[in-house]
């Protein structure tokens, strides 16, 4: 290595990355570890992020590497990392949501939600669109020694296969025999939505619903009990009644988020229901006030994941419970990929490889 790493990086906003040449980062405080980055998901907030849609609530210096769903290689680490815990050469997986440590958020282990918490590619600090990635600190890694796991599977876990399992067990008592429980968009969390739902919910029935009849067959794969072609279904709110036996779904797991699928949403819930948005889509949604008393439906937001959720869900990825889902593609292709993604051409999660 002479020093020098190759990276795609933003330099205006709605452009095409460039693949640059820059110097390898350097670690200059004790807790950094530099790591050699084994693979990178795309996700839709990258795509927010390189149109400058986001410039106003995260501003960023450009030139910027996005990239915020990373794992790979401990290269090197600074002076005060304890060796027990990490060292050269050891698999990590990259935790986002790098909060300052101190606050009432991070102390409680919801580090995501911190006032201060920055993302790799999506704060200030470079993401993994790189060859090389430094970590603040090694508390933002999950070691996974001795792990069959391979980078490319380890990095959608990161958001794509963290986002929706916490969303699940933010609902999952109000779930089980009898019940059911919607997926809603079936892209790159979506279909690891419908795993966790199978999973946690203890025998409730799933219902992936999505536009696309390729993402609704990969639901079909990772085990959704009934499909539902939002582009087809002329009559959605019948489908659904007539498929529940007039009970509606309990839970809807809103991955993509707009007002059309909040309405959506809210139209097919049964009574006590609950609705957690977790996809960024849209801006805003009408709320039906008489609609929402009377049927005492739960409306949350759902944030990411924490730290200790990025381990469960690397656990069950261990354990073989949960498959993945990706489509590997060069970082010198990135730009190409990043059409994919737009046009939906990518089923499940594309993962870039340096
Ligand atoms: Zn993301
Ligand atoms: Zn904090």
């Amino acid at each position: 290595m002479d020093g020098h790493i190759r990276s795609a990086r933003i330099h205006e906003y709605k452009k095409p990355l460039k693949l640059d040449n820059i110097s390898r980062p350097v670690i200059s405080r004790d807790e950094e570890v530099l790591v050699k980055v084994g693979a990178c998901g795309l996700c839709h907030s990258d795509l927010h992020l390189i149109s400058g849609e986001w410039k106003d609530i995260i501003p960023i210096n450009l030139p910027k590497t996005p990239g915020h769903e990373i794992a790979g290689w401990v290269e090197e680490v600074g002076k005060s990392v304890p060796e027990n815990i990490m060292k050269p050469g050891d698999l990590v997986a990259v935790f986002g949501g790098w909060g300052c440590g101190w606050c009432i958020y991070c102390k409680s282990g919801e580090e995501q939600l911190c006032a201060f918490a920055k993302w790799p590619g999506l704060s200030s600090s470079d993401g993994g669109f790189s060859e090389y990635v430094l970590i603040p600190s090694y508390r933002f890694l999950v070691n996974v020694p001795n792990s069959v796991a391979r980078p490319e599977d380890l990095a959608p876990l990161t958001d794509a296969g963290l986002t929706p399992y916490r969303a699940i067990k933010k609902v999952r008592s109000m779930l089980g025999p009898g019940r059911n429980i919607g997926i809603l968009g079936i892209g790159g969390l979506g279909s690891y939505g419908v795993q966790y739902a199978k999973i946690l919910t203890g025998g409730s029935k799933v219902f992936a619903m999505d536009r696309s009849d390729n993402k609704l067959e990969l639901a079909s794969q990772c085990g959704a009990d009934y499909l539902v072609n939002l582009r087809s279904s002329d009559n959605l709110v019948d489908g659904i009644r007539t498929e529940t036996g007039g009970k509606m779904l309990d839970v809807i797991i809103d991955c993509v988020g707009t007002d059309k699928t909040f309405h959506d949403s809210i139209s097919i819930l049964a009574k006590g229901g609950s609705i957690v948005i977790v996809g960024l889509f849209g801006t805003a949604a009408k709320i039906p006030i008489a609609m929402t008393v009377l049927n005492e439906y739960n409306i949350f937001g759902s944030l990411w994941g924490n730290y200790n959720e990025l381990r469960e869900v690397i656990e069950l990825l261990n354990e073989g419970k949960i498959k993945n889902n990706i489509t590997k593609f060069k970082l010198d292709d990135v730009n190409e990929v990043i059409g994919f993604l737009k046009d939906g051409q990518i089923t499940g999660r594309g993962v870039l490889i340096p």
